[in-house]
């Protein structure tokens, strides 16, 4: 997808936009799409992508957005249940968000309302995880009326789940990530100011004494008011304070069928799932795809793809009651990466913004944070007006602290 030329051709005055983000994943294409919706004035963007639309962790990605549990308690212990509250409370929003900007849209991604059940089928996992969500209620985090935490004897029946141990509802958002992103761009482009360039990367950007800064691409350069940062785990190539902070890791996902026509076919999977087993942290999430078909992502335990293979090719049938004999296989593997959140301002950098890095969790994050972003583009205000959580606030403090979170 690439709109008409913007760059310079030699001796032309270099073209000018108002706001330039780098990166067409979900962060740029949300960002642009906040920028522009219900806006009587909208400023003129372009999106600088250096491979074809949606390349990245977006468009490799499983579609499901929930509320992340183990994020949810590891901001409570690190920075208290307020913090954690107004986490949880993102997450939730993000998922009906979403669905909202789908219909609206008409956006054809497979946008689906549904039921998200984590489940355990180690012991210690399942007490980790009730431990968990006691703590939850006793910290009155009220996003948790929207969870049910199941009894230890009903969860193989309710989920379908061989030999679960403990389980939690909760309701979640899938869809197709790739298609929702180029959708979103398509009607963007149809109606507004937008320019889209692809196999177009930056390779520098400096920042002029008149207050613009200037991007370089091996096609040209181009001046801009603004710039946004959606580059995830690319992002020190440019902000090289960011080196020990976006740290990008890999990540597994595959697509699993069973073959056509099969006598016995299996069961419909009608929610989507978090499976944890031993030892602790070691989690895969499924998503049942309307087709019967099933994206599967995880297998952290294993770094190269071909034992995630191995892992992905018998999930099926070792955990799901009734797929014993489904004959289910991956037919697609795939990999990308994706660290944790920074947004905001760039500590030192006027007019430069950042929304980056999201632990492998980006989706029930970053529509709203993209919004959060046009915000503080759209009225020139501070990162505390915006409704992104405190804890993702990009500080130099944060960048100074010796960790990578
Ligand atoms: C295999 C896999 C499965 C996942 N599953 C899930 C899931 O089920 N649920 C969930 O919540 N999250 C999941 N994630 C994480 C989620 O996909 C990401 O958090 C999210 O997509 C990040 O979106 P983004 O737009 O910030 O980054 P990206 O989609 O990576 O986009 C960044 C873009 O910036 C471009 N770029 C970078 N540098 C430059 C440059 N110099 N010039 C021009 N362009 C540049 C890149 O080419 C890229 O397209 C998964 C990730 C992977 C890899």
């Amino acid at each position: 997808m690439e709109g008409h030329n913007v760059f310079s051709v030699p001796n032309a005055t270099t073209p000018y936009c108002d706001i330039l983000i780098i990166g067409a994943g979900l962060s740029g294409v949300a960002t642009a799409y906040h920028l522009l919706d219900d806006n009587p004035s909208p400023p003129s963007i372009v999106i600088l992508e250096t491979r074809q639309v949606c390349p990245g962790a977006t468009g490799r990605n499983g579609g499901h957005l929930m509320r992340v549990h183990a994020h949810i308690e590891k901001v409570t212990k690190e920075a208290g249940p307020e913090a954690a509250k107004e986490l949880s409370q993102f997450q939730a929003s993000q998922v009906h968000a979403m669905k909202r900007v789908a219909e609206k849209e008409k956006l054809d991604c497979d946008a689906l309302l549904t039921w998200y059940l984590e489940t355990s089928v180690s012991q210690p996992q399942a007490d980790e995880q009730r431990k968990v969500y006691e703590n939850q209620v006793e910290n009155n985090l009220d996003f948790i009326g929207d969870i049910n935490y199941i009894q230890p004897k009903y969860v193989e029946e309710i989920s379908g789940v061989k030999g679960a141990k403990g389980g939690l509802t909760a309701t979640a958002l899938q869809l197709w990530p790739y298609k929702f992103v180029t959708c979103l761009l398509a009607r963007l482009i149809e109606r507004s100011s937008i320019n889209a360039q692809t196999h177009t990367r930056v390779t520098s950007i400096s920042q002029c004494k008149d207050g613009f800064s200037i991007a370089s691409t091996p096609r040209g350069s181009i001046r801009a008011k603004k710039v946004v940062y959606a580059t995830n785990g690319y992002t020190s190539g440019h902000l090289p304070e960011f080196a020990k902070k976006i740290v990008p890791v890999k990540v597994t996902c595959s697509h699993i069928s069973t073959p056509k026509g099969s006598a016995n076919p299996p069961p419909h999977l009608n929610h989507t799932y978090g499976l944890s087993y031993e030892p602790l942290g070691t989690r895969d999430y499924l998503i049942p795809r309307p087709d019967g078909t099933v994206i599967c992502g995880g297998a952290r335990n294993t770094t190269l793809i071909e034992p995630a293979r191995a892992h992905f090719e018998t999930i099926m049938q070792k955990n799901f009651i009734g797929w014993e004999d489904s004959g289910a296989h991956v037919d697609y593997l795939w990999t990308g990466t994706d660290g944790w959140p920074h947004c905001g301002q760039v500590p030192s950098r006027e007019k430069h913004y950042i929304l980056a890095g999201y632990n492998v969790a980006g989706m029930p994050l970053i529509f709203l944070t993209a919004k959060g972003i046009a915000k503080m583009i759209r009225d020139d205000v501070p990162f505390e007006s915006t409704s992104i959580p405190k804890i993702f606030k990009t500080t130099e403090e944060h960048l100074k602290k010796d960790v990578t979170s």
